[in-house]
């Protein structure tokens, strides 16, 4: 609850409302707001409807879906219980999904322009080059980090090492369970004197697929 800092905390804020206002006004506010939440919704006409989907080539516009894979809806920007109306510029081509995960979403997010469509798929092609970045670095960590796990199984079995098979399992135990767990995997199997010569690497694998069973 947010208080005027002039009306002795008798008048309450809406949320956000930042600038000084008089009580009265602020009062009348209020009671507008309240009177809004309970006026029904005003259907909006096929036609209307159809000018909206047509302004914004049948596609949504949060996340461009758009038929036959999708339904297209028509979002109120500013909803309808805050007292947002059927204006055409308060309404957006929206698929139902989005429409009813709208609540997350600021206004900023949606498209206004051409100009802002523009710049929205080029940040969304820098999003993906971004995304990519932190790919390759997490396969040169996995390869760094795969080839001390193979350092330590020569250790243990010299004149030998991983084939590339072993190698692919070996990358997806250290993405799954992290390397302190896989190195102390590969040293039990390998230090455990019940362990049958040739069926440690069995056995290695066996604690590291336990351990991913035990995490989920
Ligand atoms: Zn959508």
């Amino acid at each position: 609850m947010f208080f005027h800092p002039a009306s002795n905390g008798l008048i309450p804020l809406r949320e956000k409302q930042i600038h000084p206002l008089p009580a009265d006004v602020i009062f009348m506010g209020c009671l507008r707001v309240k009177r809004m939440a309970t006026t029904k919704r005003k259907s909006i006409s096929k036609k209307a409807r159809f000018e909206v989907f047509k302004r914004d080539s049948f596609t949504c516009q949060y996340c461009g879906a758009h038929p036959p894979s999708v339904i297209l809806h028509i979002d109120h920007i500013h909803p309808v219980a805050q007292g947002g109306g059927n204006d055409e510029d308060n309404l957006v081509t929206s698929c139902e999904s989005c429409n009813q995960g709208k609540s997350d979403r600021s206004l900023s997010d949606i498209p206004q322009s051409l100009n802002d469509k523009a710049a929205q798929i080029l940040e969304k092609e820098e999003q993906i080059k971004g995304y990519q970045r932190v790919l390759a670095a997490k396969r040169l960590r996995l390869e760094d980090e795969c080839a001390e796990v193979v350092e330590l199984y020569e250790s243990f079995c010299e004149g030998y090492t991983l084939n590339d098979k072993a190698k692919v399992t070996v990358r997806m135990f250290i993405e799954k369970l992290g390397m302190h767990d896989v190195l102390g995997a590969l040293e039990r199997a390998y230090t455990n004197t019940r362990i049958r010569s040739g069926q440690e690497f069995k056995y290695f694998c066996g604690i590291c697929w336990n351990k991913i069973r035990e995490a989920e």
